[in-house]
């Protein structure tokens, strides 16, 4: 080595030994916490609060240092996932000794199996209890360990949406005396993973869980000399690449496998599809109840005889009493060819009268039918929505926009409005805007962290909105300012997403990140500093995924519509067009809005078109009037910016609405007729 490398490299072995050491004493600060809030049975494990302050600390202190936000934060969150963990194992230790309400649960493969950490995310949910988990090799020994007495409760996976339903779960469901007592849902991200230093290209073997194999076969098909091997669970096969140690060897598995290890992330986002979410269900030897206000969900397996119409008179059964069937699957019985077992789902508690009619209806039709339980409803976030009412037809107010005529302009090809044109409907995430169809996106300004974006999430799902909004990419005015979180932020939206079934819109800046936001987002936004970013804009042309593109600061209404035909022009049809307000003189407000452009672009285009009347008033106290203007000139929708914690906004603060705000905002469109 030379002489000149010499010395900077003890430099950096000093300096990593003195950050080891740093942790370590760290660490033994964190057991001290531990042991008080051992002491303290009322102390949360977790204070979000003082989390966030210590992550802001280190973000001011980052940025002093010149060091990126999305680094800085990744080092923290490292250290508070581990510090968690620890806390948690010298609580969980305290409750061994005493005994006292220790579940104990089972589960597939080892730590950081998606098992794993979905008996975080639903337990965190169900109860306040100490978990020793034990991890299983097989679903199979793991129920025997039910049956046993040695567990509480076992989770069992019961369905993928790229891998489809799990026969071995639905076999030990079908024949052993178990009870589903609790289901959640998990956004699976598969990540491949090697040892520090390994090279994709260099890969032979990629091992995991044969479901994840297959959830991944199209990307794994591209690495040509690559050979694939099962393990037992995902988690395993990330654990025998750490053994092995053989920079040759991949493994599938969570992030939270590979960060557990030391392993590194050599590819993500290699699903067949996106969205890859697997249902848990939790399983004990007893049916538990269930809060009769909680919404619930019943599964079921019957086999009917093949007489005609039997399977049609059972699910008759449910239709006539208006009971909701979620799923309905059929599976060969193993045992007599061509018999079937068909798996049902339905929306109920097993105490309603609805539902027990419909159950003693359906057993007279069925050869056989068994309840496999009845059990919170989660995979839709599981609190109380407020059902939704709707004004009576007759009191729906004469929408104005209908008497428009249209205002056709040649140079619109695809965006101008001809006269026999219906207007257009555009989806995000299943959710349709425009013609007659209302809208309500609602989300902060950026997204700040998990939990910011989780609570944001909530408050949105909770109000009645229906797409999360949330900047990982933010346009600042400012170069000092919070410029967002970036990737991380785009997946920590999506997470927050998918948990409270919201599709999720985010801000794309650059052309070189439009496929990589496009993987993971349901729509794209274009923001006004960037209206009239050809380029951007022809790349947004090539993809899948709805576009809103937001009015410039200084363009007029033709040039917005002249934006828009670039979208469309290459390819993609589905715009949104959003008025958010622009600069004139006045100075009151944030920027002016421009409430004429909605009737006007109404004349023109085809297009939805929504309105932001967040940017516009730049003031929280003005939102709702603005809002309420725009619904009355015949808005298709509203985008608003709203914060768990208003006054601890990194961005846009003023004008974030509160959960009040969020209330009174979904009340004024509901009123005006409008179905959110
Ligand atoms: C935003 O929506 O976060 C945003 C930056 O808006 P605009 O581009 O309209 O300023
Ligand atoms: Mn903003």
């Amino acid at each position: 080595m030379s002489a000149e490398l010499q010395s900077p490299r003890t430099q950096i072995d000093e300096i990593d030994h003195q950050m080891v050491q740093l942790v370590a004493d760290r660490m033994a600060v964190v057991r001290a916490i531990a042991s008080t809030k051992k002491a303290d049975t009322d102390a949360p494990l977790r204070d979000h609060n003082r989390e966030q302050e210590v992550m802001a600390n280190w973000l001011a202190l980052g940025r002093q240092n010149e060091l990126s936000d999305y680094f800085v934060g990744r080092i923290l969150r490292e250290l508070m996932n581990y510090s968690r963990r620890v806390q948690e194992e010298i609580l969980d230790r305290s409750q061994d000794e005493t005994g006292l309400d220790l579940l104990q649960v089972g589960y597939l493969g080892s730590q950081g199996s998606y098992s794993d950490l979905t008996l975080t995310k639903l337990f965190a949910e169900r109860s306040q209890s100490k978990l020793h988990r034990r991890g299983f090799s097989s679903l199979t020994q793991a129920v025997d360990a039910l049956e046993a007495g040695e567990l509480d409760y076992t989770l069992l996976p019961i369905e993928n949406t790229i891998a489809g339903s799990l026969n071995e779960t639905y076999q030990m469901l079908a024949e052993r005396q178990l009870s589903i007592v609790d289901e959640e849902v998990l956004p699976v991200e598969h990540c491949l993973v090697g040892l520090p230093g390994a090279d994709l290209r260099n890969l032979k073997v990629v091992r995991s869980h044969p479901v994840a194999l297959q959830q991944c076969a199209s990307w794994l098909n591209k690495l040509s000399s690559c050979s694939q091997e099962s393990h037992s669970s995902t988690a395993a096969s990330a654990e025998s690449v750490d053994r092995d140690k053989d920079l040759q060897v991949g493994a599938i598995c969570s992030e939270e496998a590979a960060s557990r290890l030391g392993l590194v992330i050599l590819a993500r986002g290699i699903a067949n599809q996106t969205h890859n979410y697997t249902r848990f269900v939790l399983v004990a030897r007893e049916p538990e109840t269930v809060d009769r206000r909680r919404p619930a969900r019943i599964s079921l397996i019957l086999t009917v005889n093949h007489r005609r119409g039997s399977l049609a008179r059972c699910l008759d059964a449910f239709a006539q009493r208006g009971i909701n069937l979620t799923k309905l699957e059929s599976r060969a019985k193993a045992e007599s060819p061509w018999e079937y077992y068909f798996y049902l789902d339905i929306e109920g508690h097993n105490e309603d009268a609805q539902v027990m009619e419909a159950l003693d209806e359906v057993s007279r039709h069925a050869n056989t039918l068994k309840v496999l339980g009845c059990y919170p409803r989660r995979s839709i976030f599981g609190e109380d929505l407020e059902p939704v009412e709707h004004q009576p037809e007759d009191l729906k107010p004469e929408s104005e926009i209908a008497t428009l005529k249209p205002v056709p302009n040649a140079s619109l090809r695809r965006s101008g409005r001809k006269p026999t044109h219906e207007p257009s409907i555009v989806k995000i995430g299943g959710v349709p805007v425009g013609a007659g169809h209302f809208m309500l996106i609602a989300g902060p300004c950026a997204v700040e962290n998990r939990s910011q974006i989780t609570e944001a999430a909530r408050m949105v799902r909770q109000a009645g909105g229906q797409v999360l909004r949330g900047g990982a990419f933010k346009p600042r005015t400012s170069p000092y300012s919070f410029q967002g979180l970036g990737f991380p932020g785009v997946d920590l939206l999506c997470q927050a997403g998918a948990t409270y079934e919201l599709p999720v819109i985010t801000e794309v800046l650059r052309l070189e990140d439009v496929t990589r936001i496009a993987q993971s987002a349901d729509a794209l936004q274009v923001g006004a500093r960037n209206m009239q970013n050809f380029e951007l804009l022809k790349k947004l042309g090539t993809i899948q995924r709805p576009v809103l593109l937001k009015r410039g600061l200084s363009a007029t209404i033709a040039d917005l519509l002249a934006a828009a035909e670039y979208i469309l022009a290459a390819g993609n049809q589905q715009v949104i067009l959003c008025e958010r307000g622009i600069r004139t003189f006045e100075t009151a407000t944030r920027s002016t809005l421009d409430i004429s452009a909605v009737p006007v672009l109404k004349q023109r285009t085809h297009l939805p078109v929504i309105v932001d009347p967040s940017h516009a008033a730049g003031r929280r106290d003005l939102v709702l009037p603005l809002a309420a203007a725009a619904v009355a000139a015949g808005a298709d929708g509203i985008i608003v910016e709203c914060h768990p914690d208003p006054d601890q906004a990194l961005c846009d603060k003023e004008q974030a609405l509160t959960r009040r705000d969020m209330d009174d905002l979904v009340a004024m469109i509901r009123k005006a007729g409008k179905g959110v």
